[in-house]
């Protein structure tokens, strides 16, 4: 059976969890934690880097920074996952969806300024599959409006836009090390501050409102409650097994892109035949073959490719059902304009298997067997 994921396991991960056991510290911030966060400072090139226990609560941080309360609104996507929408349903603000260009499947920057109003906050671009949105567009109309620009670049670890890793383009950036994705603690994910003016007090909110660091630091003679907060660290045990995967963090990348071409090349005929259509690269992103994808005619078709490839032991997967269209994204979203692709594409959109140490033999076999389907 070629399972759809699996997570990565670079063989170091077990003797950091021991060192980290070994050195009797397994709470919070300890030395695998500070590892972590610097490794993220240096490689992305980022003002702050933080560790979260997901991306879900990296997320739930940038709210709480970016002042986000009831009543204000927070431009995305409805083609993403439902955190990006709850860390801002939590403060009380509604969700404006934007429809998604169909090439990139990620938010039409050309749509966001239209959906502007009073009560705009944020806008939070999902970076779909590690591909950048149109970032410099995005931030001259954030500037113009004077909102915050918070990037879910949970898909995007090793990802660039103009030679700038995402997540540290718009004033706070969110990862997800779940193990779904290209780089894994289990669960986990980091928080980057890239607008220096809210290094301190991300570090505040992360310590359920203390300035605990401060106190560790030496900068303050007690600690104590200074703002609001909750408990946004992992554990030593998570840090130190994602640590051995930032050290492997170009073998993985380089691993996973070789699987990404392969298909591309591989499955090529169907797209010169007009049978389905492949994933588009803009020029000015360096993706990390977080997943690849291809789109067939309609839903029906992906349904019944999805059963031929699972006769053939290969488990493919479809993706978000658009927020909008769901029971809370009602409740607590409105959709800006018209939804022209977020339905039609997300409908036609299946996910092949991807993952660090999936094969060539392997990629080659299914994407025979997706072009059997369509004979060709
Ligand atoms: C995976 C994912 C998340 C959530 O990540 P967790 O670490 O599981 O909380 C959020 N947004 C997007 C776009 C994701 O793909």
């Amino acid at each position: 059976m070629i399972p759809f994921n699996k997570p990565p396991i670079t063989g170091y991960e077990q003797q950091y969890l021991h060192q980290a056991v070994e050195n009797g510290k397994l709470a919070g911030d300890g030395s695998f934690t500070k590892s972590c966060n610097e490794w993220m400072e240096e490689y992305f090139d980022c003002t702050k880097a933080f560790l979260t226990p997901s991306c879900t609560h990296a997320l739930e941080m940038a709210a709480l920074l970016a002042g986000i309360g009831p009543g204000d609104e927070v431009i995305m996507p409805s083609y993403t996952f439902v955190s990006t929408a709850n860390a801002f349903v939590l403060r009380g603000a509604s969700i404006v969806f934007v429809d998604i260009r169909p090439d990139t499947m990620n938010i039409d920057e050309r749509l966001i300024e239209d959906a502007i109003t009073s009560k705009t906050k944020a806008i939070v671009p999902v970076h779909y599959a590690g591909v950048a949105c149109e970032m410099d567009k995005i931030l001259f109309i954030a500037k113009k409006h004077n909102l915050t620009v918070i990037e879910d670049a949970a898909q995007g670890v090793m990802s660039t836009y103009k030679g700038r890793a995402l997540g540290t383009i718009g004033d706070l950036g969110c990862y997800s090390f779940h193990e779904t994705k290209n780089y894994t603690s289990g669960e986990g994910g980091a928080l980057l501050v890239n607008n220096p003016e809210w290094k301190e007090r991300a570090e505040i909110i992360r310590e359920k409102g203390t300035n605990r660091s401060q106190f560790f630091r030496g900068q303050v003679d007690k600690y104590t409650w200074v703002d609001v907060g909750s408990s946004y660290l992992p554990s030593e045990l998570n840090a130190a097994f994602l640590y051995a995967q930032f050290e492997q963090a170009d073998a993985i990348n380089k691993d996973r892109i070789k699987a990404w071409n392969t298909y591309y090349e591989e499955l090529y005929p169907l797209a010169e035949e007009g049978k389905a259509e492949l994933p588009y690269i803009p020029a000015d992103c360096v993706h990390n073959a977080h997943m690849f994808y291809i789109k067939t005619k309609d839903l029906e078709e992906r349904t019944a490719l999805i059963d031929w490839l699972k006769q053939y032991d290969i488990m493919s997967a479809f993706h978000y059902v658009p927020l909008h269209s769901s029971e809370a994204g009602k409740r607590f979203g409105r959709f800006y304009g018209n939804d022209r692709f977020t339905t039609r594409e997300s409908d036609r959109l299946l996910r092949l298997p991807m993952y660090y140490g999936l094969s060539e033999e392997n990629v080659k076999y299914i994407a025979e067997k997706v072009r059997s389907y369509y004979a060709c």
